[in-house]
Protein backbone atom coordinates (compact mmCIF):
# COMPACT_ATOMS: atom_id res chain seq x y z
CA UNK A 1 0.00 0.00 0.00
CA UNK A 2 1.20 3.44 -0.55
CA UNK A 3 0.28 6.51 0.73
CA UNK A 4 1.31 10.43 0.23
CA UNK A 5 1.27 11.58 3.49
CA UNK A 6 1.45 8.98 6.58
CA UNK A 7 0.97 10.43 10.31
CA UNK A 8 1.53 7.94 13.35
CA UNK A 9 -0.91 9.19 16.21
CA UNK A 10 -3.97 10.80 16.42
CA UNK A 11 -3.80 13.22 18.97
CA UNK A 12 -3.41 16.92 18.47
CA UNK A 13 0.12 17.11 17.08
CA UNK A 14 -0.77 14.24 14.55
CA UNK A 15 -4.93 15.65 14.00
CA UNK A 16 -3.19 19.20 13.64
CA UNK A 17 -0.78 18.48 10.75
CA UNK A 18 -3.35 16.01 8.96
CA UNK A 19 -5.85 19.29 8.74
CA UNK A 20 -3.30 21.45 7.82
CA UNK A 21 -1.76 19.14 5.18
CA UNK A 22 -5.63 18.06 3.70
CA UNK A 23 -6.99 21.38 3.49
CA UNK A 24 -3.95 23.18 2.21
CA UNK A 25 -1.84 21.10 0.16
CA UNK A 26 -4.87 18.94 -0.73
CA UNK A 27 -3.05 15.89 -0.62
CA UNK A 28 -4.00 12.65 0.90
CA UNK A 29 -3.20 11.57 4.75
CA UNK A 30 -3.21 8.34 5.90
CA UNK A 31 -3.20 8.77 9.93
CA UNK A 32 -3.18 6.15 12.30
CA UNK A 33 -2.97 5.26 16.09
CA UNK A 34 -2.21 2.09 18.11
CA UNK A 35 -5.30 3.01 20.76
CA UNK A 36 -8.63 2.29 19.71
CA UNK A 37 -9.75 6.32 20.28
CA UNK A 38 -8.58 9.47 18.50
CA UNK A 39 -7.74 12.29 20.59
CA UNK A 40 -4.23 10.54 22.26
CA UNK A 41 -3.66 11.98 25.92
CA UNK A 42 -6.97 14.82 25.11
CA UNK A 43 -9.19 11.67 24.62
CA UNK A 44 -12.69 12.19 26.23
CA UNK A 45 -16.11 10.52 26.53
CA UNK A 46 -19.75 11.18 28.49
CA UNK A 47 -21.21 10.09 31.39
CA UNK A 48 -23.77 10.78 32.94
CA UNK A 49 -24.11 13.96 31.26
CA UNK A 50 -20.37 14.85 32.12
CA UNK A 51 -17.59 15.22 30.17
CA UNK A 52 -14.65 12.64 31.55
CA UNK A 53 -11.21 12.94 30.52
CA UNK A 54 -9.70 10.18 30.17
CA UNK A 55 -5.43 10.67 30.73
CA UNK A 56 -6.20 13.41 33.70
CA UNK A 57 -7.81 16.42 34.28
CA UNK A 58 -7.55 18.99 31.04
CA UNK A 59 -7.28 22.70 30.85
CA UNK A 60 -7.18 24.74 27.34
CA UNK A 61 -4.85 27.89 27.97
CA UNK A 62 -2.94 29.84 26.10
CA UNK A 63 -0.56 33.14 25.10
CA UNK A 64 -0.53 32.09 21.76
CA UNK A 65 -3.20 34.05 19.56
CA UNK A 66 -2.97 31.84 16.26
CA UNK A 67 -3.21 28.88 18.00
CA UNK A 68 -6.49 29.84 20.09
CA UNK A 69 -7.90 31.23 16.82
CA UNK A 70 -7.25 27.65 14.82
CA UNK A 71 -8.30 25.39 18.14
CA UNK A 72 -11.22 27.43 18.27
CA UNK A 73 -12.48 27.02 14.75
CA UNK A 74 -13.53 23.68 15.82
CA UNK A 75 -15.18 24.16 18.84
CA UNK A 76 -17.12 26.61 21.02
CA UNK A 77 -15.44 27.48 24.32
CA UNK A 78 -16.75 27.32 27.44
CA UNK A 79 -15.04 29.80 29.83
CA UNK A 80 -13.27 28.79 32.56
CA UNK A 81 -10.70 30.36 34.71
CA UNK A 82 -8.35 26.92 36.25
CA UNK A 83 -7.73 26.92 40.34
CA UNK A 84 -6.12 24.59 42.17
CA UNK A 85 -6.58 23.96 46.27
CA UNK A 86 -4.20 21.35 48.17
CA UNK A 87 -5.20 19.83 51.38
CA UNK A 88 -2.28 21.22 53.86
CA UNK A 89 -2.35 20.93 57.88
CA UNK A 90 -6.09 20.28 57.43
CA UNK A 91 -7.07 22.89 55.10
CA UNK A 92 -7.93 23.37 51.77
CA UNK A 93 -5.87 26.32 50.13
CA UNK A 94 -4.70 27.83 46.92
CA UNK A 95 -1.90 26.32 44.75
CA UNK A 96 -0.08 27.58 43.33
CA UNK A 97 0.98 28.86 46.97
CA UNK A 98 0.28 32.73 47.11
CA UNK A 99 -0.58 35.47 49.14
CA UNK A 100 -4.11 34.17 50.01
CA UNK A 101 -2.74 30.36 51.12
CA UNK A 102 -0.01 32.26 53.26
CA UNK A 103 -3.21 34.67 54.73
CA UNK A 104 -5.34 31.34 55.13
CA UNK A 105 -2.45 28.78 56.92
CA UNK A 106 -0.49 31.60 59.45
CA UNK A 107 -1.97 34.11 62.01
CA UNK A 108 -2.66 37.63 60.61
CA UNK A 109 0.38 39.19 62.20
CA UNK A 110 2.97 36.39 60.76
CA UNK A 111 1.06 36.44 57.53
CA UNK A 112 1.37 40.24 56.86
CA UNK A 113 5.07 40.52 57.95
CA UNK A 114 5.77 37.24 55.30
CA UNK A 115 3.99 39.18 53.30
CA UNK A 116 5.52 42.23 53.48
CA UNK A 117 8.65 40.93 53.24
CA UNK A 118 8.01 38.76 49.94
CA UNK A 119 6.94 41.63 48.10
CA UNK A 120 10.03 44.15 49.29
CA UNK A 121 12.20 40.99 48.30
CA UNK A 122 10.85 39.80 44.96
CA UNK A 123 8.22 41.97 43.99
CA UNK A 124 4.25 42.13 43.74
CA UNK A 125 2.71 39.46 40.87
CA UNK A 126 5.82 37.70 40.25
CA UNK A 127 6.15 34.64 40.14
CA UNK A 128 9.51 32.69 42.51
CA UNK A 129 10.71 29.14 41.55
CA UNK A 130 10.45 27.72 45.28
CA UNK A 131 14.74 26.75 45.23
CA UNK A 132 14.86 30.39 44.46
CA UNK A 133 12.58 31.06 47.45
CA UNK A 134 15.05 28.25 49.43
CA UNK A 135 18.23 30.82 48.73
CA UNK A 136 16.82 34.02 51.01
CA UNK A 137 18.81 34.42 53.09
CA UNK A 138 16.05 36.42 55.22
CA UNK A 139 15.01 34.22 57.98
CA UNK A 140 11.19 34.91 57.96
CA UNK A 141 11.56 33.95 54.20
CA UNK A 142 13.51 31.01 54.99
CA UNK A 143 11.02 29.69 57.51
CA UNK A 144 8.49 30.42 54.46
CA UNK A 145 10.53 28.87 52.23
CA UNK A 146 11.12 25.36 54.49
CA UNK A 147 7.21 25.94 55.10
CA UNK A 148 6.23 25.55 51.57
CA UNK A 149 9.38 23.34 50.53
CA UNK A 150 7.76 20.61 53.06
CA UNK A 151 4.58 21.26 53.02
CA UNK A 152 3.56 21.68 49.21
CA UNK A 153 6.54 20.58 46.99
CA UNK A 154 8.69 17.28 48.84
CA UNK A 155 5.98 14.99 48.94
CA UNK A 156 4.33 15.49 46.29
CA UNK A 157 7.17 16.11 44.04
CA UNK A 158 8.42 12.77 45.75
CA UNK A 159 4.64 10.88 44.85
CA UNK A 160 4.39 12.77 41.18
CA UNK A 161 8.47 11.88 39.84
CA UNK A 162 9.75 9.28 42.47
CA UNK A 163 12.57 12.03 43.46
CA UNK A 164 13.16 15.07 45.24
CA UNK A 165 12.83 18.39 43.89
CA UNK A 166 16.23 19.63 43.61
CA UNK A 167 17.16 16.48 41.55
CA UNK A 168 14.48 17.58 38.61
CA UNK A 169 16.00 19.88 36.08
CA UNK A 170 14.77 23.48 37.53
CA UNK A 171 12.19 23.56 34.41
CA UNK A 172 10.24 21.09 35.99
CA UNK A 173 10.24 22.73 39.76
CA UNK A 174 9.46 26.34 38.22
CA UNK A 175 6.09 25.00 36.46
CA UNK A 176 4.65 25.25 39.79
CA UNK A 177 6.52 28.44 41.70
CA UNK A 178 5.45 30.35 44.89
CA UNK A 179 3.02 33.11 43.46
CA UNK A 180 3.60 36.99 45.30
CA UNK A 181 -0.12 37.85 43.78
CA UNK A 182 -3.48 37.82 45.27
CA UNK A 183 -4.36 35.73 41.93
CA UNK A 184 -6.03 32.51 42.52
CA UNK A 185 -5.88 31.38 39.20
CA UNK A 186 -4.09 28.37 38.47
CA UNK A 187 -2.25 29.74 35.24
CA UNK A 188 -2.77 33.10 33.95
CA UNK A 189 -2.66 32.77 30.18
CA UNK A 190 -4.86 35.03 28.35
CA UNK A 191 -6.63 32.80 26.93
CA UNK A 192 -8.08 30.11 28.70
CA UNK A 193 -11.50 27.34 28.44
CA UNK A 194 -12.79 24.15 28.05
CA UNK A 195 -14.29 22.82 24.66
CA UNK A 196 -18.32 22.90 25.01
CA UNK A 197 -18.16 19.75 23.09
CA UNK A 198 -15.02 17.97 24.71
CA UNK A 199 -11.43 17.33 23.13
CA UNK A 200 -12.63 13.94 20.96
CA UNK A 201 -14.89 16.31 19.66
CA UNK A 202 -12.33 18.99 18.21
CA UNK A 203 -10.00 15.64 16.80
CA UNK A 204 -12.53 14.56 15.26
CA UNK A 205 -13.64 17.74 13.27
CA UNK A 206 -10.01 18.42 12.35
CA UNK A 207 -9.70 15.17 10.85
CA UNK A 208 -13.33 15.27 9.25
CA UNK A 209 -11.91 15.97 5.48
CA UNK A 210 -12.49 13.46 2.32
CA UNK A 211 -8.40 13.34 2.13
CA UNK A 212 -8.27 11.78 5.54
CA UNK A 213 -8.35 8.45 6.26
CA UNK A 214 -8.08 7.37 10.22
CA UNK A 215 -7.03 3.54 11.12
CA UNK A 216 -7.23 2.54 14.79
CA UNK A 217 -6.01 -0.18 16.84
CA UNK A 218 -2.86 0.59 14.31
CA UNK A 219 0.66 0.61 15.59
CA UNK A 220 3.68 1.64 13.53
CA UNK A 221 5.58 -0.94 13.85
CA UNK A 222 2.88 -3.76 12.74
CA UNK A 223 2.19 -1.89 9.69
CA UNK A 224 5.64 -0.18 8.63
CA UNK A 225 6.62 -2.48 6.17
CA UNK A 226 3.39 -2.84 4.20
CA UNK A 227 2.75 1.00 3.22
CA UNK A 228 5.16 3.26 1.69
CA UNK A 229 4.50 6.94 1.89
CA UNK A 230 6.24 10.02 0.47
CA UNK A 231 6.13 11.72 3.70
CA UNK A 232 6.46 10.63 7.25
CA UNK A 233 4.96 12.47 10.47
CA UNK A 234 6.01 10.92 13.19
CA UNK A 235 4.34 11.70 16.69
CA UNK A 236 4.72 8.73 18.19
CA UNK A 237 8.24 7.71 20.58
CA UNK A 238 11.07 8.66 19.08
CA UNK A 239 13.48 5.90 20.47
CA UNK A 240 10.83 3.27 20.07
CA UNK A 241 10.79 4.28 16.18
CA UNK A 242 14.56 4.07 16.13
CA UNK A 243 14.21 0.83 17.72
CA UNK A 244 16.06 1.97 21.00
CA UNK A 245 19.12 1.23 19.51
CA UNK A 246 20.80 4.21 21.69
CA UNK A 247 18.48 3.06 24.92
CA UNK A 248 15.59 3.96 26.06
CA UNK A 249 14.15 7.34 26.91
CA UNK A 250 13.20 7.44 30.52
CA UNK A 251 9.53 8.38 31.52
CA UNK A 252 6.66 8.94 34.53
CA UNK A 253 3.36 7.22 33.84
CA UNK A 254 0.61 7.41 35.41
CA UNK A 255 -2.57 5.18 36.71
CA UNK A 256 -6.37 6.58 37.17
CA UNK A 257 -8.94 5.22 39.40
CA UNK A 258 -12.23 6.45 38.09
CA UNK A 259 -14.91 6.73 40.60
CA UNK A 260 -18.94 8.11 40.38
CA UNK A 261 -20.83 9.06 43.03
CA UNK A 262 -24.43 9.11 43.67
CA UNK A 263 -24.62 12.65 44.82
CA UNK A 264 -24.33 16.36 42.85
CA UNK A 265 -20.47 17.05 44.17
CA UNK A 266 -17.50 14.91 45.85
CA UNK A 267 -15.46 17.63 47.00
CA UNK A 268 -14.89 21.50 46.77
CA UNK A 269 -13.14 22.38 43.35
CA UNK A 270 -12.48 20.61 39.83
CA UNK A 271 -8.43 19.48 41.41
CA UNK A 272 -7.97 18.79 44.54
CA UNK A 273 -3.92 18.09 45.15
CA UNK A 274 -3.11 15.92 48.36
CA UNK A 275 0.90 17.02 48.86
CA UNK A 276 0.95 14.84 52.03
CA UNK A 277 -1.65 12.51 52.44
CA UNK A 278 -2.50 9.41 50.54
CA UNK A 279 -1.02 7.70 47.83
CA UNK A 280 -2.89 9.52 45.23
CA UNK A 281 -1.29 13.02 44.39
CA UNK A 282 -4.68 14.78 43.29
CA UNK A 283 -8.34 14.25 42.81
CA UNK A 284 -9.83 16.07 39.60
CA UNK A 285 -13.77 16.22 39.70
CA UNK A 286 -14.98 16.66 35.88
CA UNK A 287 -18.75 18.31 36.26
CA UNK A 288 -16.77 21.23 37.67
CA UNK A 289 -15.26 21.99 33.98
CA UNK A 290 -18.62 22.48 32.21
CA UNK A 291 -20.37 23.31 35.39
CA UNK A 292 -22.86 20.53 34.57
CA UNK A 293 -26.05 20.17 36.80
CA UNK A 294 -26.32 16.51 37.32
CA UNK A 295 -27.31 14.40 40.22
CA UNK A 296 -23.96 12.06 40.32
CA UNK A 297 -20.54 13.20 40.16
CA UNK A 298 -17.21 11.24 38.58
CA UNK A 299 -13.91 11.87 39.99
CA UNK A 300 -10.49 10.46 38.85
CA UNK A 301 -8.02 9.55 42.04
CA UNK A 302 -4.49 10.06 39.82
CA UNK A 303 -1.47 7.74 41.10
CA UNK A 304 1.99 8.34 39.78
CA UNK A 305 4.25 4.90 38.64
CA UNK A 306 7.21 4.09 36.94
CA UNK A 307 6.81 3.57 32.89
CA UNK A 308 7.56 0.26 31.91
CA UNK A 309 7.54 -0.77 28.87
CA UNK A 310 4.47 -2.75 27.62
CA UNK A 311 2.92 -2.33 30.65
CA UNK A 312 1.82 0.99 30.73
CA UNK A 313 1.69 4.38 29.02
CA UNK A 314 4.40 7.22 28.71
CA UNK A 315 2.93 10.26 30.39
CA UNK A 316 6.06 12.98 31.30
CA UNK A 317 9.38 12.49 30.07
CA UNK A 318 11.98 13.02 32.91
CA UNK A 319 13.60 16.06 32.21
CA UNK A 320 17.60 15.23 33.30
CA UNK A 321 20.57 16.31 31.49
CA UNK A 322 21.80 12.96 30.71
CA UNK A 323 17.88 12.27 29.01
CA UNK A 324 18.34 15.55 27.34
CA UNK A 325 21.70 14.11 25.75
CA UNK A 326 20.53 10.95 24.37
CA UNK A 327 17.58 12.71 23.30
CA UNK A 328 19.66 15.20 21.15
CA UNK A 329 21.35 12.07 19.83
CA UNK A 330 18.07 10.45 18.85
CA UNK A 331 16.80 13.97 16.60
CA UNK A 332 20.32 13.89 15.22
CA UNK A 333 19.73 10.39 13.70
CA UNK A 334 16.53 11.98 12.71
CA UNK A 335 17.96 15.13 10.53
CA UNK A 336 19.30 11.79 8.04
CA UNK A 337 16.28 10.33 7.18
CA UNK A 338 14.63 12.04 4.24
CA UNK A 339 10.38 13.27 4.20
CA UNK A 340 10.38 11.90 7.52
CA UNK A 341 9.25 14.42 10.48
CA UNK A 342 8.87 13.74 14.43
CA UNK A 343 6.79 16.22 16.46
CA UNK A 344 4.49 15.95 19.56
CA UNK A 345 5.10 15.34 23.19
CA UNK A 346 6.82 11.64 22.24
CA UNK A 347 8.37 12.48 18.97
CA UNK A 348 10.07 15.30 20.69
CA UNK A 349 10.76 14.06 23.94
CA UNK A 350 9.10 17.22 25.47
CA UNK A 351 6.32 18.12 28.03
CA UNK A 352 3.85 19.97 25.84
CA UNK A 353 0.91 21.51 27.42
CA UNK A 354 -1.97 21.51 24.11
CA UNK A 355 -1.31 24.73 22.97
CA UNK A 356 2.49 24.10 22.70
CA UNK A 357 1.69 20.41 21.00
CA UNK A 358 -0.50 22.65 18.36
CA UNK A 359 1.90 25.33 17.94
CA UNK A 360 4.49 22.89 17.35
CA UNK A 361 2.29 21.07 14.54
CA UNK A 362 1.61 23.92 12.72
CA UNK A 363 5.62 25.38 12.97
CA UNK A 364 6.15 21.84 11.07
CA UNK A 365 3.65 22.31 8.79
CA UNK A 366 5.14 25.57 7.31
CA UNK A 367 8.25 23.52 7.01
CA UNK A 368 6.31 21.30 4.76
CA UNK A 369 4.33 23.63 3.09
CA UNK A 370 7.81 25.36 1.91
CA UNK A 371 9.76 22.52 1.16
CA UNK A 372 7.00 21.21 -1.24
CA UNK A 373 6.71 24.78 -3.12
CA UNK A 374 10.97 24.53 -3.27
CA UNK A 375 10.31 21.12 -4.89
C1 LIG B 1 -2.06 14.15 33.35
C2 LIG B 1 -1.90 15.17 32.26
C3 LIG B 1 -2.61 16.34 32.33
C4 LIG B 1 -2.47 17.29 31.32
N1 LIG B 1 -3.17 18.45 31.45
C5 LIG B 1 -3.05 19.38 30.50
C6 LIG B 1 -3.75 20.61 30.63
O1 LIG B 1 -4.48 20.84 31.60
N2 LIG B 1 -3.59 21.55 29.65
C7 LIG B 1 -2.79 21.33 28.56
O2 LIG B 1 -2.70 22.20 27.69
N3 LIG B 1 -2.11 20.16 28.42
C8 LIG B 1 -2.22 19.19 29.36
N4 LIG B 1 -1.54 18.01 29.21
C9 LIG B 1 -0.70 17.81 28.02
C10 LIG B 1 -1.49 17.21 26.82
O3 LIG B 1 -1.97 15.92 27.16
C11 LIG B 1 -0.54 17.13 25.60
O4 LIG B 1 -0.18 18.43 25.23
C12 LIG B 1 -1.13 16.47 24.37
O5 LIG B 1 -1.68 15.23 24.65
C13 LIG B 1 -0.05 16.32 23.30
O6 LIG B 1 -0.59 15.75 22.15
P1 LIG B 1 0.29 14.81 21.21
O7 LIG B 1 -0.50 14.61 19.99
O8 LIG B 1 1.65 15.38 21.06
O9 LIG B 1 0.48 13.47 22.04
P2 LIG B 1 -0.60 12.34 22.39
O10 LIG B 1 -1.89 12.95 22.76
O11 LIG B 1 0.03 11.43 23.35
O12 LIG B 1 -0.79 11.58 21.00
C14 LIG B 1 0.18 10.69 20.49
C15 LIG B 1 -0.57 9.52 19.89
O13 LIG B 1 0.36 8.67 19.19
C16 LIG B 1 -0.05 7.34 19.38
N5 LIG B 1 1.12 6.48 19.15
C17 LIG B 1 2.26 6.46 19.85
N6 LIG B 1 3.11 5.55 19.35
C18 LIG B 1 2.48 4.99 18.30
C19 LIG B 1 2.85 3.97 17.38
N7 LIG B 1 4.05 3.38 17.43
N8 LIG B 1 1.94 3.61 16.42
C20 LIG B 1 0.73 4.22 16.35
N9 LIG B 1 0.34 5.17 17.21
C21 LIG B 1 1.21 5.56 18.18
C22 LIG B 1 -0.55 7.30 20.79
O14 LIG B 1 -1.43 6.19 20.98
C23 LIG B 1 -1.25 8.63 20.94
O15 LIG B 1 -2.62 8.54 20.66
C24 LIG B 1 -1.62 17.06 30.22
C25 LIG B 1 -0.90 15.88 30.16
C26 LIG B 1 -1.02 14.96 31.18
C27 LIG B 1 -0.19 13.72 31.12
Amino acid sequence: MHVQNLIVGCGFSGATLAHKIATELHEEVLIIDAKPHIAGHCYDDWQDGICVHRYGTHIFHTNLKHVWDFVGRFTQWYPYMHTVKAQIDGQEVPIPFNLNTIHQLFPSTMATLLTEKLISRFGFNVKVPILQLRAAEDKDLAFLADYIYEKVFLNYTLKQWGMKPEELDPVVTGRVPVYVSRDNRYFQDTYQGIPLNGYTAIVEKMLDHPLIKVQLNTSYQDVKNNISCDRLCYTGPIDEFFDYTLGALPYRSLAFDFVRFNRPYFQSGAVINYPNNYNWTRIGEYKYFLNTPSETTIVSYEYPQPFVQGQNDRYYPIVKAENTALYAQYAECATQLKNTFFLGRLGDYQYYDMDKAVARALDVFERIKNETSND
